[in-house]
């Protein structure tokens, strides 16, 4: 399906760089537009794929290009402030070859963490696309100011948007990493499996002699209803179309049960193995499952199989199911979208740390007040200057 992406903080551009050059990979299509929106410059400046003009800089009367810190009430008033300035550029979007607008967002920061749900908000009232967030929730070890704006940030971007996607930091932090290292490898975790998904509605039937192509109103179908959404995906390395196992058997080398059995696993792989955003399965209201790789390695009956056992898995009846061809690559996989979960535990420790944040917060500043006014006090004996 076709994506107008706005990335809004640092790692909402970061994420939707990332997602450009990904696109570009895979020769996906699926990015009609890409917007960065950011208060401080030098993020902007970091970006490689995003165009110079889709670069939007904000709340330069108020913080002049120095962002908002982790100050994400400031952000939000930021971005309602210059809601024109990033109205500019959307302006610059065909918006009529549009599928839907996605909206990129760290959530426990400032910029994107406020500004996410100012825009979401704004773009629902003037187009009738859908407009989805993808939220990144901070790690647990970021302190108590990102899990407390994460949390405000959640309850206000989700209802927001058409399907709020979420993926956790947390759960894919890897031990001796260096925090920059380790962006770069997470987001390209982030956009191979959301990439995916969104380019497999993008796929142009006469191109591909395949089975069954997902299509990008069955993506859209699956979101409507809102809520949060999570992803799982899981792969295999494959001979390709033209690779070795062909010249050695002198056929095609398709072996139709076996591409069956592979697709099944690798469907109960990505939903029983690492989703962005861990739950419990069995909570899924829709889900969607789509068998990726070369064309010639994907069969009806993968999908169906795996369609079914996630039926099973998750006790919903609409789970829909289908191919994203993806000529000369090496992999077979699975995604596994599964959406308005809401058995969610890593929402409720959030919420839970994110409110005991806020009080610690008012308790500190009612006592510094205290100790002020305690350390100031001298009996009325010494006068102010004025
Ligand atoms: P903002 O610029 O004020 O919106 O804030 P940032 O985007 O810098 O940070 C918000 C949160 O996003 C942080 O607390 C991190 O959890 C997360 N974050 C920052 N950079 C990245 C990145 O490159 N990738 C990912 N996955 N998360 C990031």
């Amino acid at each position: 399906m076709k994506l107008a992406l706005i990335g809004f903080g640092q790692a909402g551009g970061k994420v939707v760089d990332e997602f450009l050059a990904f696109d570009a990979s895979i020769g996906g299509g699926f990015i009609e537009s890409a917007i960065a929106v950011n208060s401080a410059t030098t993020d902007l400046k970091g970006l490689e794929n995003v165009s110079e003009t889709n670069r939007v800089l904000i709340g330069q009367a108020r913080v002049k290009g120095h962002g908002v810190g982790a100050d994400n009430e400031l952000g939000a008033e930021v971005a309602e402030e210059d809601i024109d300035e990033i109205q500019g550029a959307i302006d610059r979007v065909p918006v009529h070859e549009i599928d839907a607008f996605l909206i990129v967002a760290g959530m426990g920061g400032g910029t994107g963490s406020g500004g996410a749900p100012v825009l979401a908000k704004h773009l629902q009232r003037i187009y009738t696309q859908p407009v989805y967030g993808l939220g990144i929730l901070p790690g647990t070890d970021e302190g108590g100011i990102y899990t407390l704006n994460a949390a405000r940030s959640f309850q206000t971007f989700v209802n927001e948007v058409d399907n709020l996607l979420v993926f956790d930091n947390d759960v894919w932090r890897s031990a001796g990493e260096s925090v920059e290292g380790g962006y770069d490898r997470i987001n390209r975790e982030i956009v191979e499996r959301f990439g995916l998904l969104f380019a497999a509605g993008e796929v142009d039937q006469g191109d591909h002699v395949a089975e069954s192509v997902v299509d990008s109103s069955e993506i859209i179908n699956t979101l409507s209803g809102g809520g949060v959404s999570t992803i799982g995906y899981a792969s295999e390395v494959v001979e390709t179309d033209d690779g070795l196992l062909a010249s050695l058997t002198g056929d095609d080398g398709f072996d139709e049960g076996a591409a069956t059995n592979r697709m099944t696993s690798l469907v109960r792989k990505a939903t029983l193995g690492r989703l962005t955003l861990p739950c419990d399965v069995g909570s899924t209201d829709r889900g969607l499952v789509v068998a990726t790789g070369p064309p010639g390695q994907l069969n009806r009956k993968g999908v169906e199989r795996g369609r079914q056992w996630l039926e099973d898995e998750t006790g919903s009846m609409e789970i829909r199911g289908g191919d994203y061809p993806i000529p000369h690559r090496d992999e077979v996989g699975a995604i596994a979208l599964l959406s308005g979960v809401t058995d969610v535990p890593r929402i409720d420790q959030l919420q839970q740390v994110a409110i005991e944040a806020q009080e610690t917060t008012e308790n500190v500043r009612a006592t510094a007040e205290d100790d002020f006014a305690s350390l100031m006090d001298t009996g009325g004996e010494l006068d102010a200057l004025f």
